[in-house]
């Protein structure tokens, strides 16, 4: 099925019309001064737009990763990544907690998560470990009652403002145990901050999510904050992969899209020889270029949404919307700054902000040779090659 349902253009729709309350002036203003967007969160929260994926039972929607793809798109293509990333993770992160979780810790925290009064951010990269994640070092040591973990998280975004942390932990080193990913636990628990420093890294684009350098020094974790099974997290996160995966890409795509609307808007407009750029093949044609590549990337972000949907495998085809959907973005947005000349340089275009923050998609939350890997492993059965 390629065209959209009723219900689904009513996503778009309702979703869109949160997001035409807030226009270049506000997402531009929020990149200047390192802020996060509050006052879209909130909307977006009053809307009932961060319980998508979250089960009826606990505030949410119950919906799909297709629906919350259509969201994230919508989203994208209105701020960019510093709207998309502000929800994010409210669309697949707690999904580990909706899975694996107890009643009381569903319960406690998803409708806190839907209401948009709890802030969670996600502790997996570390400094040392990379995309290896199962030698991370952070280690939760069992106590009575709980864990005392210390350890060291890179790049966590939103931990300026999270009061809640999705943490992977080692209760177990990764040399004692019998499988690389086993020994691994995941808590969703308290960013308390007198145990956790967290430091702002200054980085390229997307100021107002902010990412950090995260210390944890020490910090005592009740059980009742452990998600599933102890030795167990890397396989509940693993879960989760996918979902972020198609998210990611088309997020991308929501960005790519928005260039290109400036890029033809400017190439009408902008008169030079005495006929509008966009009269000339050379500043046609990459922009037509961009469109068709967009396309593709979409029909295949949406296919492994649909797959995902079904609870099918849907691994191939979720990497390889991520890897596609985040280039066309990222080309397309690059073609943006192109077309408008020097003026694509300027901020008062927008386009050098949507080329910095979809460049993100291309390296996060995984690389392009992982994906990569992947494919060349599980699809083509080639030798795994790390
Ligand atoms: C803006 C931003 C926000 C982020 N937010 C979060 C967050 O909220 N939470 C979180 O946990 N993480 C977050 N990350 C981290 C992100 O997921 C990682 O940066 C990403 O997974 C890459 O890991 P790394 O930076 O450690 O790269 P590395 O593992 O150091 O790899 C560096 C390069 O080497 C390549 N490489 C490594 N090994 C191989 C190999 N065997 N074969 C081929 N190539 C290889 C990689 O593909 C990559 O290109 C964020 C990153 C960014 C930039």
């Amino acid at each position: 099925m390629f065209d959209l349902t009723p219900d689904q253009i009513a996503i778009k729709d309702g979703v869109a019309a949160v997001c035409q309350r807030f226009g270049d002036d506000y997402w531009a203003s929020c990149d200047r001064d390192e802020r996060f967007p509050r006052e879209f969160h909130r909307a977006m929260a009053e809307n009932g737009w961060l319980g998508v994926t979250l089960p009826e039972a606990h505030g949410g929607a119950g919906l799909g990763i297709t629906e919350a793809a259509l969201v994230m798109h919508t989203v994208a293509a209105h701020g960019a990544l510093t709207a998309a990333s502000s929800i994010h993770i409210n669309m697949f992160g707690p999904h580990p907690v909706v899975v694996h979780g107890t009643p009381e810790q569903k319960a406690q925290w998803l409708p806190r998560l839907a209401r948009g009064e709890d802030q969670v951010c996600f502790g997996v990269t570390e400094p040392d470990a990379g995309l290896d994640t199962t030698s991370i070092k952070t280690f939760a040591r069992k106590v009575a009652g709980g864990y005392q973990v210390s350890g060291r998280k890179l790049w966590t975004s939103t931990a300026q403002v999270a009061n809640k942390i999705l943490l992977l932990t080692r209760t177990a080193p990764k040399s004692a145990s019998s499988k690389s990913t086993d020994g691994i636990t995941l808590f969703y628990t308290d960013l308390d901050r007198n145990r956790i420093e967290v430091r702002r890294i200054p980085k390229h684009g997307r100021a107002a999510v902010d990412s950090n350098a995260v210390f944890i020094d020490d910090l005592f974790v009740p059980d009742a904050h452990r998600i599933g099974d102890e030795g167990q997290g890397f396989r509940y996160l693993v879960d989760g992969l996918n979902p972020e995966r198609i998210l990611i890409a088309v997020e991308a795509i929501g960005i790519g899209e928005d260039a290109l609307r400036r890029a033809a808007n400017y190439a009408r407009e902008r008169i030079v020889f005495d006929r509008a750029i966009g009269m000339n093949q050379s500043i046609q044609h990459p922009l037509a270029e961009c469109w068709a590549q967009l396309q593709a990337a979409w029909l295949l972000a949406l296919r492994a949404a649909a797959l995902y949907d079904a609870g099918k495998p849907c691994g191939a085809e979720a990497n390889a919307a991520k890897l596609l959907g985040a280039r066309a973005g990222h080309q397309a947005a690059l073609q943006a700054v192109m077309t408008h000349g020097g003026m694509g340089y300027a901020k008062e275009y927008h386009v050098e902000r949507l080329l910095r923050e979809v460049l993100i998609a291309r390296i996060a939350p995984v690389s392009e040779q992982m994906i990569l890997s992947y494919i060349a492993e599980r699809v083509l059965d080639l030798p795994k090659s790390y």
